[in-house]
């Protein structure tokens, strides 16, 4: 490996900490190792599944640790290359930061393994992993080879090690990654919204917004930029690099219901592009208008990636890749039934505001599962919105209490203190065909499930007519 490829953290010669032996730091590990590297890993935890992976990694020979972390090792590295998940707080950071040994994510690493790679990189508090999906499956119905990558679910590390490599990438950034990548340069870097967010890991929401902000870290004349119009705090975001100059690059921007590079005519229902219509809303199989600003987000990024991706050709393409796009797993997920009613998976909305997007893009008689483990937030801002078409809540779990609290006096409130079967039994007997089913929670789900996708699953299975 080059000694210039982590120039601008420093990097010199020597061993290299992978902390964190999850999914990225096993993917990283081994990216490095084929790139002759000294490494040793280690992960605080002992479970079968890390230990098949030290096995393996062992393997390729790399100095494993489970359980614990060497902090005089970790002191003397040349490089730490930390997985997101590990807090900044915990020992073997504060250890890398008082050494002054300078810290990386997975994905600088992997960019710097694939200096060809060009990529979409999108970042934003809500509809990151649905815009990159999009992204991606644009980017292949372009005919190019591409992936999705980072955050959604494969490690960039993992891509680096394929072969051949594919041309493009699409890149869902967390705030975390981009803290960890300062060589971040995207072809196209895209911001969909922001709003407060994971603030048990963050001293404020000026620091989350300032690691949204390293999206434009080296942005340069060349940089081509999708910004959500309607957003203010997504507009004058790079001021938070202490730049006192507009942001380098072309700025390209979406908007619902005003006119913008890429955007919604709600007057005749048509999305429009570049200056002409692109398709109409009710061929999108995407329910709700945060589900129209990605679609607009995710086109205007692949049209302005390349003058191959602007002809008509392309736009028939682009189009092609909206229409046939289907919910992710979660996500506002239709779930087939033959009881004639609309089932809608949305175990994903783990809070307030994705709820409410979800409410608001309801336009059929419904009712709303809403309730897991409560997470501190009140629900009385989804009131007015469930009132147009909302038929009764079904409020349940831990959080029942306090749903019937903030909403009893508002809507509708029907409270079911049984098992999640005794729930969509109590939905099916408040709903008739034609009407819809909206498990959107607003609620983590770790009081009658492992995680949100097992949720998910029990909704679909018992929505299907089987047991939990
Ligand atoms: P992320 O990866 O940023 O969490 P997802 O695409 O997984 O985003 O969507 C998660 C939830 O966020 C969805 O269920 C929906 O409720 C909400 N959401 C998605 N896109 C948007 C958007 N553009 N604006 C606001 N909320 C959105």
């Amino acid at each position: 490996m080059s000694a210039s490829r982590f120039a601008r953290v420093g990097r010199v010669p020597g061993e290299i900490a992978v902390l964190g032996l999850g999914k990225s730091g096993a993917a990283v590990s081994t990216l490095l190792r084929r790139d002759g590297e000294r490494v040793y890993a280690s992960d605080g935890g002992t479970s079968t599944a890390l230990t098949a992976t030290a096995d393996r990694l062992r393997g390729l020979g790399v100095d494993v640790q489970l359980g614990s972390h060497d902090l005089s090792r970790i002191a003397a590295a040349a490089l730490v290359v930390a997985s997101p998940g590990v807090p900044p707080t915990a020992a073997p950071m504060a250890t890398a930061r008082e050494h002054g040994v300078p810290v990386v994510g997975e994905m600088e690493v992997a960019l710097g393994a694939m200096p060809a790679l060009q990529y979409i990189a999108i970042t934003g508090t809500n509809g990151k992993t649905t815009t990159t999906a999009l992204v991606g499956h644009m980017l292949r119905a372009l005919g190019v080879s591409a992936v999705d990558a980072g955050n959604i679910g494969t490690a960039l590390a993992d891509v680096a090690l394929r072969d051949p490599q594919p041309a493009w990438a699409a890149l869902e950034c967390s705030s975390f990654q981009l803290h960890d990548t300062p060589g971040i340069h995207p072809t196209v870097g895209v911001v969909t919204n922001l709003s407060p967010d994971h603030l048990d890991r963050y001293a404020s929401v000026d620091d989350y917004y300032a690691d949204k902000a390293r999206l434009f870290a080296n942005a340069d004349a060349e940089s081509i930029w999708v910004l959500n119009g309607d957003d203010q705090q997504v507009m004058q975001l790079h001021g938070r690099l202490g730049r006192t100059t507009a942001l380098p690059g072309t700025i390209r921007t979406f908007r619902i219901g005003a006119p913008a590079d890429a955007w919604y005519d709600p007057t005749n229902g048509t999305l429009n592009l570049l200056g002409s219509p692109l398709l109409q809303r009710d061929e999108l199989a995407l329910v709700g208008d945060h589900n129209v600003a990605n679609a607009l987000t995710a086109a205007l990024a692949v049209s302005c990636a390349s003058d191959a991706f602007a002809t008509d050709a392309a736009r028939a393409h682009i189009a092609e890749a909206l229409r046939s796009f289907l919910a992710l797993p979660h996500r506002l997920e239709p779930v087939p039934t033959s009881d004639g009613r609309l089932w809608l998976n949305d175990s994903k909305a783990t809070n307030v505001s994705s709820t409410l997007v979800a409410v608001q893009g309801m336009t059929r008689p419904f009712v709303l599962l809403l309730g897991g483990r409560h997470k501190g937030e009140p629900y009385t801002a989804l009131a007015e919105s469930f009132r147009a078409h909302g038929k009764s809540v079904i409020a349940y779990g831990e959080a029942a209490h306090e749903i019937v609290r903030d909403l009893g006096a508002l809507v509708r409130v029907d409270r079911v203190d049984g098992t999640f079967a005794d729930v969509i039994a109590r939905a099916r007997s408040l709903t008739v065909a034609g009407d819809a089913i909206l498990l959107s929670p607003a609620c983590s789900s770790f009081d009658m499930f492992r995680n949100y996708e097992e949720r998910g699953a029990a909704f679909r299975r018992l929505a299907q007519g089987e047991g939990a």
